[in-house]
């Protein structure tokens, strides 16, 4: 593999970033993989992808990093020299985390970014084959500031202003939809009071994909 691994650390109060080495830590970590039967056939990581047969039988399984390369020889497509795993910013005083995940497809190319931690923001960008991975990075890190920058509710449950932008993920452990503004999670019927405030108002509802920018 010839990914090099890094921690990036971002701080938007001052806007100093310095960049840590842990090179080492995964170089052990890959090391270790190589011995799981139950991972990636080439490299031994977790597995991401499953490549299958007319019948539906797996015959390649591939973590993520060995399938993008795959799919970059396939379509001819140069992949980055180095893929951040992990961003780390600091807001406000606390430090938000958010790992990265680089996807190449087809027709295109994703990097996804989704907050670990007690709030679980997501946001994305989208580029073509040959978009510069840079120009893609720097575009998921300012939407990542811009999230982080932005609150949309009250503490009290309702709306700061007159617009919120979030995104649908479903709860397993609960059974139900939840919707996340803040990187927070709602139910239906707890917007439901925040929505009642503005009984008579208009409302306008927008999809976007994670990787698109509602504005
Ligand atoms: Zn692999």
């Amino acid at each position: 593999m010839a990914y090099k691994f890094y921690k990036m650390v971002f701080d938007i109060d001052n806007e100093s970033t310095d960049v840590e080495s842990v090179n080492d830590w995964m170089a052990q970590k890959t090391q270790d993989a190589l011995f799981n039967p139950n991972g990636c056939d080439d490299c031994g990581k977790q597995v991401d992808h499953n490549i299958i047969n007319s019948e539906g039988a797996t015959i390649i399984k591939l973590c993520i990093d060995c399938y993008n390369r795959l799919m970059a020889e396939y379509n001819n497509v140069d992949l980055p020299d180095a893929v951040p795993k992990r961003l780390i910013f600091k807001n406000r005083g606390a430090i938000r985390e958010f790992d990265v995940e680089f996807r190449v497809f087809e027709r295109g190319k994703t990097l996804r970014a989704t907050e670990i931690g007690v709030t679980k923001r997501k946001v994305g960008v989208i580029g073509e084959p040959n978009e510069d991975f840079d120009v893609m990075l720097n575009t998921l890190i300012s939407r990542i500031e811009k999230a982080l920058s932005i609150e949309y509710m009250q503490p009290d449950g309702y709306f700061k202003g007159d617009k919120a932008i979030g995104y649908i993920d479903y709860n397993f452990e609960r059974d139900i939809l939840e919707v996340f503004i803040d990187g927070k999670p709602y139910t239906w019927e707890e917007l439901e009071h925040s929505v009642s405030a503005y009984e008579g108002f208009q409302i306008k509802i927008e999809f976007a994909d994670i990787v698109d920018e509602l504005e």
